[in-house]
């Protein structure tokens, strides 16, 4: 009788790897696997889920954090390249 009893009713060791481990659409290929703007690398082939189509939802959230840092920068960059080109235009049209 012993024999036939499930050791793992629940299934809890399984159920807690899949939720640490839980999948999500990668974020920056969208789940297609390769990026066609870098398809002359190693065939566009996509280097965050490694042509997976699918990643961690903590390396998901981690790549959104990223680019919206990234993005911030970015946008601080050409405000502070158009200030730069306003101040250059302002000095030659005073010349
Ligand atoms: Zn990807």
């Amino acid at each position: 009788m012993e024999m036939n009893a499930n050791p793992n009713p629940k299934g809890t060791k399984t159920m807690k790897t899949t939720e640490t481990c839980e999948m999500v659409a990668c974020p920056r290929c969208g789940g297609e696997k390769r990026i066609l703007t870098f398809s002359y690398v190693m065939g566009g082939i996509c280097f965050k889920c490694h042509g997976v189509g699918k990643v961690t939802a903590e390396a998901a959230e981690k790549y959104e954090a990223w680019k919206r840092w990234k993005l911030s920068k970015v946008a601080a960059d050409v405000a502070h390249a158009e200030m730069e080109h306003a101040y250059a235009k302002a000095i030659y049209d005073a010349e």
